[in-house]
């Protein structure tokens, strides 16, 4: 592995003791042009994780040259699908190899359960495995143009230089679904990831050396986006820009992207309507209505944080639900009690925090939570318990905004469109559930919603070969199926004409 300090657990080699990761160019480790350096802690109790370098916009340009040369030097592109897709199913194997290594990394750098974060590298290997899997089985199409004597058909290219910009709750399970679509479509591509969470993208660029991508394919970029994501967005030598983060910063990264006209595919977040009709399994309904918001503390994209639930079962439904939220055991990556961990940073606590209050004063009713603790183990790290506002409604900021903590806002409703239209109203449209045996019911309230997925008697599942975005503020862009991977292709339109012939459009003038 590449010997990146993970609290004393991995040792550094010796070549890598010289240089501090976080620039990877022209398949090496380089030293980074200014001498800054960024300490990565946990957010469960604040320890030392690992120290990468703190890259500047200089470094970025160099990434982005490594990545134009390598595509612009053809031999990626040129190999056939099959040989890319190869490079991808052994990434996969190498990745369950070391699955200790990245969980442990990912564990430390989010804070999150250890186990989730080996769910995490298995859902990662998946998603190189499925790309991996269908290599080679689109290879465009042949059209009948009507016109005797010609050949016609779509062939699809690589898109270009990719810059890939990530955020921190699945560090590497979202910079899979953008690194194995671009290298299976024949880019190359600069990975951005989040400053607070770098520990695995800088694993992930050995892996993919030993997989057998060749030098300068794959490139990384340690530092903020400001500095260095920038560049990506900026740069006329970049070709496409994806995207994953917060909604401010994928409406800035397409400004600025638009004066280079560069692809730009945004994943965004979401406000999540969880739809619990009163004919539901309870126990089922109940379960998963607490796993959806608050798995990972909620800091998922697709967090159900809106109970949307029927008149008639509210006062049972939510006592129970608070009974159950209040027994949430917070703890670290390796507390074998925890169910949760922490929040990704002070900052971000506070944030969520300012999201509950604000509730409460435009009146909402504080079931359960609301708090930073101030004592004991979990005052230590950035924790905040998981948190239930009932009495709520849509014009509540705490209802329209993504606060991304372990937030559950309680709206009610008595008939089935007052269920959609209250879960459509929001400007997201990521995903949703709804809960009911009526299987009709189900299919028209499923159809009825403005979101990207949608569950029904479920919560959370994907898979890869389902492709998964936003309606609305979102995003714009698809990711996994194979939607995910045209993402990465530009269509091409080859036209053959066997047997040519003057078409005298322009009568050709008389000699002399
Ligand atoms: P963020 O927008 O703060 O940062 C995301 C990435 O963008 C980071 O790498 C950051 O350094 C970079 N960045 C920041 N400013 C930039 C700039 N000016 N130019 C270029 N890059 C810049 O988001 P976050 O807090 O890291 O992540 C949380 C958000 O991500 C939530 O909104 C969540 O819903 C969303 N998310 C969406 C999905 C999805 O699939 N739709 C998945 C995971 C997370």
């Amino acid at each position: 592995m590449s010997g990146i300090q993970l609290a004393g657990t991995v040792q550094a080699t010796d070549q890598d003791a010289a240089l501090l990761k976080g620039l990877f160019i022209d398949g090496r480790w380089s030293e980074p042009s200014a001498g800054k350096t960024r300490v990565i802690t946990c957010p469960a109790d604040g320890a030392r994780v690992t120290e990468v370098a703190e890259c500047t916009s200089a470094d970025a340009r160099e990434a982005v040259g490594s990545a134009r040369r390598a595509f612009d030097g053809g031999a990626w592109p040129g190999t056939s699908e099959k040989e890319r897709g190869k490079v991808l199913l052994r990434t996969a194997e190498l990745l369950e190899r070391d699955k200790a290594v990245y969980a442990r990394a990912e564990a430390l750098d989010t804070g999150k359960r250890y186990v989730e974060a080996e769910y995490d590298i298995d859902d990662i290997a998946a998603c190189f495995r499925y790309y991996g899997g269908i290599a080679g089985t689109d290879a465009g199409r042949v059209i009948d143009t009507g016109v005797p004597g010609t050949i016609s058909r779509i062939v699809h290219a690589p898109v270009g230089v990719c810059g890939l910009i990530t955020p921190w709750n699945y560090p590497l399970l979202q910079a899979s679904w953008k690194v194995a679509p671009a290298l299976l479509a024949g880019n190359t591509f600069v990975l951005k990831p989040s400053e607070l969470t770098p520990s695995t993208s800088i694993l992930l660029m050995d892996t993919l050396l030993e997989a057998g991508l060749p030098a300068g394919v794959a490139n990384l970029v340690t530092g903020t986006g400001p500095e260095v994501g920038a560049v990506l967005s900026e740069s006329p030598d970049v070709d496409l820009v994806s995207f994953t983060g917060g909604l401010a910063t994928g409406i800035h990264i397409m400004k600025t992207a638009a004066d280079t006209v560069k692809r730009v595919a945004l994943e965004l977040g979401g406000k999540n309507p969880n739809i619990v009709f009163a004919d539901a399994d309870r126990e089922s309904a109940l379960d998963n209505a607490l796993t959806a918001v608050f798995l990972h503390s909620g800091q998922v994209c697709s967090a159900g944080t809106r109970l949307i639930i029927e008149e008639s079962i509210h006062d049972e439904f939510v006592a129970e639900l608070v009974r159950r939220a209040r027994a949430i055991r917070l703890g670290g990556p390796f507390d074998e009690l925890a169910e949760t961990g922490p929040l990704i940073s002070a900052a971000h606590r506070d944030k969520v925090h300012a999201y509950v209050q604000a509730g409460i004063a435009e009146g909402a009713t504080l079931l359960c939570g609301g708090y930073i603790p101030a004592t004991g183990a979990e005052a230590l790290g950035t924790y905040y318990p998981p948190t239930i506002l009932d009495g709520c409604h849509t014009s509540m900021k705490v209802v329209q905004d993504e606060s991304f903590g372990p937030v559950l806002t309680v709206e009610t409703f008595s008939t089935e469109q007052e269920a959609i239209t209250l879960a459509n109203d929001t400007a997201y449209g990521l995903a949703g559930a709804v809960w009911t045996h009526d299987g009709s019911r189900a299919q028209r309230v499923a159809t009825a919603l403005r979101h990207g997925t949608v569950w029904i008697n479920d919560y959370h599942p994907y898979v890869p070969q389902a492709e998964w975005g936003g309606f609305g503020k979102s995003g714009n862009g698809r990711e996994l199926g194979l939607q995910g991977l045209a993402e990465y292709r530009e269509t091409k339109h080859i036209w053959q004409n066997v047997n040519p012939q003057p078409g005298h459009w322009f009568e050709p003038p008389h000699a002399g």
